[in-house]
């Protein structure tokens, strides 16, 4: 019984793959969770682009966005002013400068939301992006997630339109935007299980890891992608 209380006791209900597509493609195969620094990726790990958890301006900030604006050096910033900003739920792609020396080639920046209290927020229910219509409007989504979720689609589709292999993304908007972290990646998952369900190999992105800045937050993911079968 969902307690609605709990923003992280959250159900969601996409289309996957089945019967033969699903044996020969299982989507969980591409997906790797990692602990580390989005900016100092592990050579075994094989990142071609890292995404930005950034705000509107795309002129850098905190968390993983002031350190990805350090590390790949101040053309970012000079780059970035020309894309002329990005609202939230979308994303556009800059190259990684400095950060190439790392093997990344392309840094997609996107903007997540801020979680809001629900109990202030229009808690109506709306579509989730992948979501099979109708379904989806019963079950309650709220703005932000539908916000959260298009962060990754977008970034997905970048990945797809710049041909990049292994994407690394951060637990978007879990940090200063406070998105209740398991509800953030239920989302996570769900969208890019769902890219890949629909995508079999060797279709862009190869593959996508999430980088977990502690070993507390990679066992939010551990146990959600464990107990997928309970929620989705
Ligand atoms: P937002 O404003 O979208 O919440 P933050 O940068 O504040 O973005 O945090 C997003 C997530 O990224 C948080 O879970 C935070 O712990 C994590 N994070 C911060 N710095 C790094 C980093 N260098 N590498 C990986 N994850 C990071």
């Amino acid at each position: 019984m969902a307690d609605a209380s709990d923003p992280n006791d959250f159900n969601l209900s996409l289309p996957q793959a089945d019967g033969v597509e699903r044996a020969l493609n299982d989507p969980v195969s591409r997906i790797d969770l990692v602990v580390g620094d989005l900016t100092q990726p592990d050579s075994g790990w094989g990142v071609t682009a890292i995404v930005n958890a950034a705000n509107e301006s795309l002129l850098g900030g905190g968390g993983v966005d002031g350190a990805i604006h350090r590390e790949a050096g101040p053309r970012l910033l000079e780059f970035n002013r020309t894309l002329d900003g990005c609202p939230t739920g979308l994303a556009k792609a800059s190259p990684a400068f400095d950060l190439e020396s790392q093997g990344i080639e392309h840094i997609f920046h996107t903007v997540g939301p801020v979680w809001n209290d629900p109990g202030s927020s229009e808690a109506a229910a709306y579509a989730m992006p992948g979501a099979p219509l109708g379904e989806a409007a019963q079950l309650g989504y709220l703005h932000e997630d539908t916000l959260l979720a298009s962060c990754y689609l977008n970034c997905l589709r970048l990945a797809v339109q710049h041909e990049a292999k292994v994407v690394a993304f951060p637990a978007i908007s879990t940090g200063v935007y406070r998105f209740p972290k398991e509800r953030a990646a239920k989302i996570a998952f769900a969208h890019v299980f769902g890219h890949f369900a629909t995508r079999p190999a060797p279709e862009f992105p190869h593959k996508v890891l999430f980088v977990c800045f502690s070993e507390e937050d990679a066992n939010v993911y551990r146990e959600i992608i464990q107990n997928r079968a309970d929620w989705m």
